[in-house]
């Protein structure tokens, strides 16, 4: 996929919890991970899809009439083997019940969608972070698109899920000072099971990253692990994972409480349930934090993170 054009399925503006600052968000499509807890499962496919919010819908029949390919059989009944993907559908569709995922954008659209916020990002110390989907599987557009918004003075952050090609990847990685690292499930096998690969990988990316910044030449790096009930929550990931960043030198985390808004977009996606997952109390994610501290890990909330403090070299 690398020198493929990404598909983005949304930019979010004012954005507070993905690096320092105030920020926009773009997120691009496609993820070599499928974690049984995914919030954002139209970001799994690279290619586009189309969603159907039942609850939305007026019933208009537009879609049924409008469909150059009669792929609809009934309203919200789209076989995908006739589908196309013209978008006829989702753009006459009067109410959103039709959602589109994923939009081809130029790095000049891009530019300009983002330009109106530029004075913004400097003034509060703010920028652009590149999420998903996993951004590196894009390197070639996603560098020239960090270089672009460099060479106007902007910051750029990424958000990965750790899995990516290094070398191919290092052009990116040039263009950023921030680094979001995912950690997920310590035991490989584990993480093999419930999240669709094995984690050496991620693992030794996350090494070499932080060896980088150490050596000035890569940006800083900051671990991130969603906390998921019965998933990632248990004794034994939280020690492998604080001995790991330990043995490395770092002292910090972020925790991302788990949110079940994957269950809705499996629905609108048309894809199977997956297993229930509860959300965890604040008492519980206390713990979570107060079993971190006593391995030597300091407990960040997303956007509470002292960057620039470990930035430093503290
Ligand atoms: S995307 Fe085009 S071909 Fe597919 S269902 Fe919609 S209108 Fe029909
Ligand atoms: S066009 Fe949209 S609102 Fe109208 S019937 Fe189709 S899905 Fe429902």
């Amino acid at each position: 996929m690398g020198s493929v054009e990404p598909l983005i399925f949304s930019v979010q503006h004012f954005c507070l919890h993905d690096g320092p600052g105030i920020r926009s968000l773009l997120f691009f499509k496609g993820c070599p991970l499928r974690c049984i807890w995914c919030q954002n499962i139209e970001s799994w496919k690279p290619e586009p899809e189309i969603a159907f919010k039942a609850h939305l819908c007026i019933n208009c029949g537009r879609c049924v009439e409008k469909c150059p390919e009669h792929a609809f059989s009934e309203v919200g009944k789209r076989n995908s083997r006739f589908c196309r993907y013209c978008f006829t559908c989702t753009d006459n569709c009067p109410s959103g019940a039709l959602t589109r995922f994923g939009v081809s954008r130029s790095v000049k659209d891009l530019m300009e969608e983002l330009r109106p916020e530029f004075s913004l990002f400097k003034t509060s110390g703010g920028g652009v972070t590149f999420t998903g989907g996993e951004p590196t599987l894009y390197p070639e557009f996603a560098s020239t698109l960090a270089r672009n918004l460099r060479t106007e003075g902007i910051d750029v952050a990424l958000e990965t899920c750790g899995l990516f090609n290094l070398e191919k990847s290092k052009p990116l990685l040039r263009e950023l000072n921030l680094v979001f690292f995912d950690i997920k499930i310590f035991d490989d096998a584990q993480h093999k099971k419930l999240c669709g690969t094995g984690n050496v990988e991620i693992k030794n990316n996350f090494k070499y990253l932080l060896d980088d910044w150490r050596r000035n030449k890569g940006p800083f790096i900051w671990p991130r692990l969603p906390v998921v009930p019965e998933i990632t929550d248990g004794h034994n990931n939280i020690k492998g994972w604080a001995g790991f960043l330990r043995e490395l030198g770092l002292t910090f985390l972020t925790i991302v409480p788990y949110h079940p808004m994957g269950a809705n977009k499996r629905r609108w996606l048309g894809l199977p349930p997956t297993r229930e997952l509860r959300i965890h109390t604040e008492e519980e994610l206390q713990s979570i934090k107060q079993l971190f501290f006593y391995e030597g890990i300091k407990i960040y909330k997303p956007g509470e993170e002292n960057i620039t403090d470990y930035c430093t070299g503290s």
